[in-house]
């Protein structure tokens, strides 16, 4: 961390922190920026900037010269219009009932990938007496959402369409972008080139963190990136250029002696082999790690960091609490009222998301309230 920096928010009555450090964000970003320059950047900050307070992250960003963002309902919209009140604001879930006015007045851009939502863009613009700004979003592959190749050669042929709303980027999105070696990408890369084409002069997007990896012709006008931007590696691969920026922490609450043969947990699935010392840690699946970090199954579990040591957990994680093994640690180490890291030094986000059987993203945007959130911000 920098050191003209300083720290706001109370660790009065915390049990658990989220550590969001604002200037390694800006700078995240900045990095991306750079990498795909003359590209743009833009900032993907949906679901509340994954779990980090899109408030903070999105004046963060603004300030660190992002002029995009994507989100991706009305709620959200709303929020990062406030905020952000000279952005241009993407919506990537398209036209849910009753935002289609939402975004209008909010001058948020949805993203269409039906026809009906185009018509519903369309109708709203002839009753308005002006075309509103939208992007389409082809499909290419990923067949989760986006328009058919075939919608989209329609859609080009019909002049109705095209002079009723106002078409302001043409995207997609990638399946496998987090592997380099997967020919998909090709694959989706080409049609993406074929069916954009027909959009002459619209500016294209198609590669997010994992995509912008690989390589400048994915870069096209803008990218999109949001995990990255937060200190995410969405390619083991290809590494962004990116530092982390987010730790957690929880309080050791207690710590006792258990005797061989005794258990640690519900359903006793962790029996003591030597006279062991249990941590009790005050974080469960409420605040989102994941009951199968308790690896019940004989593959190795989950880890938190308790001063430098790595210590796993045993038992299962329940509600409000984890417990961890840590008879190997020097005596002492393990303290009641000191805070165990669960993410930070030592301890990636992908790796908590890799022993808990998930990803690194599930691992962040499912952080709970329950945490505080505490930010590391320029002092400047
Ligand atoms: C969430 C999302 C992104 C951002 O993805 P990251 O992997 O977090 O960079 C970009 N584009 C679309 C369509 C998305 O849904």
């Amino acid at each position: 961390m920098t050191v003209n920096a300083r720290m706001s928010g109370s660790l009065a009555g915390a049990t658990g922190t989220i550590t969001i450090d604002l200037v390694q964000i800006a700078a995240n970003w900045k990095a991306l920026a750079a990498k795909v320059a003359p590209a743009q950047c833009a900032a993907v900050v949906k679901a509340d900037a994954y779990g980090l307070g899109a408030e903070r992250i999105i004046a963060t960003l603004t300030q660190a010269g992002c002029t995009t963002f994507f989100i991706a309902t009305p709620d959200e919209a709303e929020i990062a219009r406030k905020l952000a009140p000279d952005a241009q604001i993407y919506a990537l879930d398209g036209l849910v009932e009753g935002a289609a006015t939402v975004f209008a007045h909010q001058g948020v851009k949805p993203v269409l990938s039906t026809i009906d939502d185009i018509s519903v863009w369309a109708a709203l613009s002839r009753m308005r007496g002006e075309a509103l700004p939208a992007a389409i979003h082809i499909d290419t592959g990923l067949h989760r959402l986006g328009l058919p190749a075939r919608d989209v050669r329609h859609l080009a042929a019909d002049a109705n369409f095209l002079g009723s709303i106002r078409l302001e980027l043409v995207m997609s999105h990638l399946a496998s972008a987090d592997n380099p070696r997967d020919p998909k990408n090709r694959d989706q890369l080409l049609a993406f080139e074929t069916l954009s084409a027909l959009f002459p002069g619209v500016p294209r997007s198609l590669a997010a963190s994992d995509g912008l990896m690989l390589g400048p012709a994915y870069h096209f006008d803008l990218v999109r990136p949001g995990y990255a931007i937060y200190g995410g590696q969405a390619s083991q691969l290809a590494p962004a250029p990116v530092k982390p920026a987010v730790r957690v922490a929880a309080r050791i609450l207690a710590v006792a002696d258990v005797a061989p043969g005794e258990t640690v947990g519900y359903s006793a699935t962790w029996r003591a082999k030597r006279p062991s010392r249990i941590a009790t840690i005050a974080a469960g699946y409420a605040d989102g790690v994941p009951r199968t970090a308790s690896a019940p199954d004989g593959r190795p579990g989950g880890h938190v960091m308790i001063a430098g040591n790595l210590a796993p957990l045993v038992g299962r994680v329940s509600m409000d609490l984890i417990t961890v093994d840590v008879t190997d640690l020097p005596d002492g180490a393990a303290k009641p009222g000191e805070f165990a890291t669960l993410i930070g030094e030592g301890l990636t986000i992908e790796d908590a998301g890799f022993t808990a059987g998930t990803i690194g993203y599930e691992i962040l945007t499912r952080l709970g309230p329950r945490f505080t959130r505490l930010y590391f911000e320029s002092a400047a």
